[in-house]
């Protein structure tokens, strides 16, 4: 196989190379999201021209079997052609009105009807924009300034969640980003994701001026990591997993404790690992929810919602201020109706499964042969496979994965045609568009990809594409 194998070249080919030569002339870093640049894995971002089903082409016409799927967005792969139909027929009616439409009544039922949590909710255009407004809503509901949330979650760009604190847990928290300021930076709290001890620290230290705890409930963006029992740390969570009161439940708990209200932010997780979300594999129940990704069917669309008397906080039925000029625009809307309505077809759920339960066990055997340790967690259609021969299952231990071998490994895929993410810390994600054959062809690139990663440090370098290191 090893002489006839085909390799893309590294960075797509010469048209992606000069589209990113242009593009950082005009954009900065040539991009318009920073992971895109590929700067944790090096090397030149690849410049996409379409997507289908399951598989993308980029600029120079190479074919990558895709499991970014638009960083979780796309659960029914590429343009499905319901999807696509249902987008094009709203956007041959007029694309947006700036006033109430049908669809954006269908949409809020469909979403009520599949979140226990969810009595009522407001669309917006973004997650950043959904997390954004829910905060403001549970400040504006408890009257209280603080918040809570883990190092290593990722709720959008907003100013007082770009914080992920310093060495300590509980600490203050210290701004991510020039341009936050202390002041806000100092209403968040960040605590240790599936370490119960250091929320209870924060509650103890500060809880009559926390309005909520906000969680990712399975953390996608240190890489996947589920909720876990305190006391059986290192086990994984998910729909097999231990169902005693664990990390979420004692998070239920600690903020009803303390009048504080739980945020579940499931952008991901939402439609992803159930239809009803990680609230409903888990059986807790937050106080509000915020969605995007799968509900706006790739489309720009997220969501927050939740219990009726909290929701009509919201203007114009009550005071707290928040709008959209876009929001619930047509296409949007009647993308994500036409998704979740093949997300209710029976089995979905349980194919999605089985492709990823299939590939992960695959990678963990390739992995093996190949002599590379790595971690694979895994809840339903969204996993990481992390570098490292220690359990992960937190923020810390997700940063002890290799990076070097992540990138090894990630650019031996890209150049044998599959599109992983290009960040150790994030989660890759399976379509339902993926087939057995894309998994044969996974795993037939990531035998030699992880080889490639095993040997990173001895191996003369990664021939035609070295990463640069973060
Ligand atoms: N919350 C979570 C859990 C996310 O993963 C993301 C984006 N990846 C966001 C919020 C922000 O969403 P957006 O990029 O649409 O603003």
């Amino acid at each position: 196989m090893a002489e006839e194998e085909h390799l893309n070249p590294p960075g797509g080919g010469r048209r992606s190379k000069e589209l990113y030569d242009r593009a950082r002339q005009l954009m900065p870093g040539g991009v318009n999201s920073p992971v895109r640049a590929f700067r944790s894995v090096g090397g030149t971002p690849v410049f996409i021209e379409r997507g289908q089903g399951a598989h993308l082409w980029d600029a120079d016409g190479n074919r990558y079997i895709d499991y970014l799927c638009s960083w979780g967005a796309l659960i029914l792969g590429h343009a499905h052609p319901e999807v696509v139909k249902a987008a094009t027929e709203a956007v041959r009616k007029g694309s947006t009105f700036g006033a109430p439409t049908e669809l954006e009544v269908t949409l809020a039922g469909m979403i009520v009807e599949a979140l226990p949590s969810v009595e009522m909710a407001r669309l917006v255009t973004s997650g950043t924009e959904a997390v954004m407004s829910a905060i403001r809503l549970a400040r504006a509901a408890t009257k209280r300034r603080k918040i809570v949330k883990f190092e290593g979650g990722y709720h959008g760009h907003s100013d007082s969640l770009l914080v992920r604190a310093g060495s300590g847990a509980a600490a203050l928290g210290v701004p991510d980003s020039p341009g936050v300021t202390a002041g806000t930076a100092s209403d968040t709290i960040v605590a240790s994701y599936n370490d119960i001890e250091s929320v209870e620290e924060a509650f103890a230290k500060h809880g009559e001026d926390i309005a909520c705890l906000i969680v990712e409930p399975v953390a996608g963006n240190m890489g996947v990591v589920p909720p876990i029992r305190p006391d059986t740390v290192g086990a994984q969570g998910g729909p097999e997993g231990p169902r005693e009161p664990g990390f979420l439940e004692e998070l239920r708990r600690l903020t009803l404790e303390n009048g504080s209200l739980l945020i579940f932010d499931e952008v991901i997780t939402g439609f992803r690992v159930a239809y009803g979300g990680a609230q409903t594999l888990w059986g807790v129940t937050p106080d509000l929810t915020c969605l995007g990704k799968v509900i706006g069917g790739g489309f720009p669309l997220a969501a927050y919602g939740g219990r009726k008397e909290l929701m009509e906080l919201v203007a114009p039925s009550g005071p707290v201020y928040q709008a959209g000029t876009l929001a619930g625009a047509p296409p949007s809307v009647a993308a994500g109706i036409a998704t979740l309505k093949l997300l209710q077809e029976p089995g979905l759920y349980d194919g999605l499964e089985q492709t990823s339960a299939r590939l992960c066990e695959g990678l963990r055997q390739a992995a093996e042969k190949a002599g590379c340790p790595v971690c694979i967690n895994r809840v339903g259609s969204m996993f990481t496979v992390f570098f490292t021969s220690e359990k992960v299952t937190d923020f810390a231990t997700a940063c002890a994965s290799h990076a070097e071998r992540y990138s090894a490994f990630f650019h031996g895929m890209l150049r044998r045609g599959v599109y992983f993410p290009p960040s150790r810390l994030e989660s890759a994600f399976a379509s339902s568009a993926h087939s057995e054959e894309d998994t044969e062809r996974t795993l037939e690139a990531a035998e030699a990809a992880f080889s490639e990663s095993a040997g990173w440090r001895t191996a003369g370098g990664l021939g035609a594409a070295p990463p640069t290191l973060p």
